[in-house]
Parts: C-alpha cells; structure tokens; sequence
C-alpha cells in the first residue's frame, strides 16, 4: 500500500499540448518506481522507449513459449480544479469513507492502481525466488490519455524484435454489481474489443462580407444544418458479437425472468437491444458507432460574415466498420456539396479477441480461485486503451482492470475525488500474482 501510495504522489498529468506536460514529474516517477521495486529493478531488463514509456522484460526459464504482455499506463487525467477534490488529488491519503478504507487521489483507479499492483505483484513474486516458466514483458505507456504514441512505439520494438505474445492484458472492465438489471452476482467484465475513433473535420468556405447584406446561407448556417443533419442519421445499431456473448455468460448471474432473457440472448437480441439503448448514454453507444460534434469555430467580427467556418464530429467507431466507412455515411447525411468533410485524425476499432485459448483460460481460471463469486463476461468497450497498439501482434488482446470497483468508484475516473477502496486494490495485487505465477 506505501508503495502505491508513494506512485499517486508523483502527478504525471498528461496534457495533450507536449510542451505543457511536466516531464519532471515522469522523470521523478521513474526514480519513484527504483526506490519501490528493487527486485524488480535488479531482475528484469528495463528500456525506456520515446523518453518515457516503461518496457520492461522479465526473462523466462524457456523462450520457446510465447511470451505474455501486461500493461497499464503512467500518465493521469488532469484533476481539474483541485478545490473542488473533497481531499487532496496527489496526496494518497487514507481514510474512512461511507465505513470503507479508500486511498483517495488521482490515478487509483485509472491507471495507477493496476501500475502498482503489478509490480508490486512482481516485487512479491521474486521475492519469494520465482522465476516465470516464459518471458513477461511489462509495458507501462506514458501518453495512454492523449495521443498513445508511447504503446505505439514499445509496440514497433516488440514487432522488429519478433515477439508474439501468447497474449496481453491491459486496463478495461472492472469487477462491478448491478451492471444489469436482476444481476445477482458480481460479473468481471473483461473488454474483447474497443472502438475506434475518428476525428472529421467539416468545413465550410465562402466569399464573406458585410454582415448588413447577408447570403440566404452564410457558412455558420450551412455548417449548423451539416451538424443537425449527423445528429438525424444515426449509424446502425444492432448487439455485436461480444455483447451477446456477455449477455449469456450475465444470464448465469441473473435470477428469474432477467435471467431467462439474458440467457436466450439468440431470441431476446431485439428486446435487449432496445433495453440498451434506452438505459444510458453509454449502454446506448455500445450497440453501434457514435457521432458528437465536439467543437465549431467561425467567425471573426459581429457585423462581418465569416469566410470560413468548421466543426469537428469526433466519432466512436463500432467493430465492423471502418473509418472510410464512417466519413462515407457522415458526407451522405450531410448531403451538401459546398461542405467538405475529412477525415482528419483516428483509428480503427480493434479485432475481437477470442473467448477461449490460453490468455482467456488463465483469465477465467484465476477469476475462479479468487473470486469464486464473481462470473467472468466478455464486452465490448467504448473507450480506447493503449493495448490498440499491440492488436497487430496477437489477437489475444484482453483489457481487465482487476478491481473491485463500485458505482461511485466508476463514476469518479476521470473525474474529480477519484479513489479506490483498499480492500479491492489489494485483491488486485492477489490478481497479478496469481496470474503471473502460472506463466
Ligand atoms: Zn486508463
């Protein structure tokens, strides 16, 4: 827990601006890690890739068996302002909050709580005298919340270098009750894919003049009416493959007619489709690719038409379709000549990763022995995690944050009073070392 604790202190605020990123504080981070995990340091093989990203190799007893990736990233959300914390965000303190012990502070949960368990797990594990049957390669990207160049790079190093991970585990899922209606068990939810993302640029240019003698369309009236006319044609919807399979393996969870209905997902898609899509914004955008314009920029003067104007549409790509795919039917929805949609920045969503092989198995099986309550189920999710960039280097990308995490706890990544309770940290410690013990 110190360990840990010492980690949050470190405030490796990401920024997307390179230049207004405190690079102290991951050079600090570094030296912060050395001090904590001296086994680690001593044992395993250490490179720094593009200045800051962590990959680390711990060698096994045999590299014939493919080796195995875990990652988690170094870099945290920015806290915003720090008034509003109920406790301080880069402080770590422990306290009693609603009769639990939490550490309270940016990162707990995302993403410096898996960081620190693994190593911490590592730490533990050799300090007992193992030595893993397979080399485990750990990578700790420094980017993950902005533009995830780090994974990216550690990522070409792994291919020129020829490793095919067996498979990689990365942050996702969590452990969470009440995820479904009727659930009656804990479900580990573990990511087998992720969206994609897309940025397209509309942009609208015209003569300008004065604001006294206006056009019936001026380039701010054409761009709005391109806006209203994405947010009127909604991509497609439909449960992917991996919603479906999360809905049945739900159903061993769920009681009664719940239960029946999640488990004949084959019959009841249409019914549970619906459900999703009325719930919540975000059980809506797990059945099918999303679109927000999420900013607009024209105009220069109040009394002068502007020649130009622009908005970005920044869309969450569902499996199955590309980012060609989804320029295509945004320049159909909007259907005007004189407004120039591009695709300006993005990838594609991932392949899905399979629900059995080794990496699935050892998931499930670990799950088994220390959450025996807990039933293991596959979705798919709507945020991009580093692991993107190892899907090209096995199709066994799994994403799992093995913690506990309550509604609330969920409710605060990425917003302020982030914390995680103790006791659901240390059973992720429990997690990484059983797992990393059968490798
Ligand atoms: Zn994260």
């Amino acid at each position: 827990m110190e360990r840990f604790r010492a980690l949050l202190r470190v405030p490796t605020v990401s920024r997307s601006e390179a230049a207004e990123t405190d690079w102290a504080a991951f050079a600090a981070f570094r030296e912060e890690l050395g001090r904590q995990f001296p086994r680690m340091h001593a044992a395993l093989d250490r490179e720094v890739v593009l200045e800051h990203t962590l990959l680390w190799r711990w060698r096994g007893a045999d590299a014939v068996t493919p080796p195995v990736v875990l990652m988690a990233h170094q870099d945290v959300v920015d806290p915003g302002r720090l008034e509003d914390w109920a406790h301080p965000a880069f402080a770590a303190e422990i306290l009693e909050h609603e009769g639990e012990s939490v550490v309270w502070g940016r990162g707990t949960a995302d993403d410096k709580g898996s960081l620190a368990a693994i190593c911490c797990a590592v730490e533990s594990l050799l300090e007992a005298g193992h030595r893993p049957g397979r080399d485990i390669w750990l990578l700790f990207g420094h980017d993950e919340e902005t533009h995830g160049t780090g994974a990216q790079a550690a990522a070409a190093v792994l291919a020129e270098r020829g490793v095919a991970p067996a498979f990689v585990l990365d942050e996702g899922g969590a452990i969470v009750r009440g995820f479904l209606p009727g659930q009656t068990r804990p479900i580990a939810a573990v990511g087998v894919a992720e969206k994609g993302v897309g940025n397209y640029l509309l942009r609208v240019t015209e003569r300008g003049g004065h604001a006294s003698a206006p056009p019936p369309l001026s380039a701010i009236g054409r761009l709005a009416r391109a806006i209203t006319r994405i947010d009127r044609a909604p991509f497609r919807s439909r449960l992917p493959g991996p919603m479906r399979e999360m809905f049945r393996s739900a159903g061993q969870a769920a009681s009664g007619a719940r239960g029946w209905l999640y488990r004949n997902v084959r019959l009841t898609a249409p019914i549970l489709l619906a459900a999703l899509k009325s719930a919540s914004p975000e059980s809506r955008a797990m059945t099918g690719t999303s679109r927000v314009a999420t900013v607009i920029r024209g105009g220069h003067a109040q009394n002068a038409i502007p020649e130009r104007a622009e908005a970005i549409v920044n869309a969450r790509i569902a499996p199955g379709e590309t980012l060609d795919t989804v320029l295509a039917h945004l320049r159909r929805s909007v259907r005007d000549p004189l407004v120039a949609v591009e695709l300006e920045s993005g990838w594609n969503p991932s392949p899905i990763a399979p629900t059995s092989g080794e990496g699935w198995s050892l998931l499930a099986s670990t799950l088994a022995r220390l959450r025996p309550d807990a039933v293991i189920a596959p979705y798919q999710q709507n945020g991009a995690t580093d692991s993107r960039s190892l899907t090209p280097l096995t199709p066994n990308v799994y994403r799992f944050t093995p913690f506990e995490l309550s509604e609330a706890e969920r409710g605060a990544l990425h917003a302020v009073d982030e914390r995680i309770r103790v006791e659901s940290w240390l059973g992720g410690v429990a997690f990484y070392r059983e797992l990393i013990a059968q490798l």
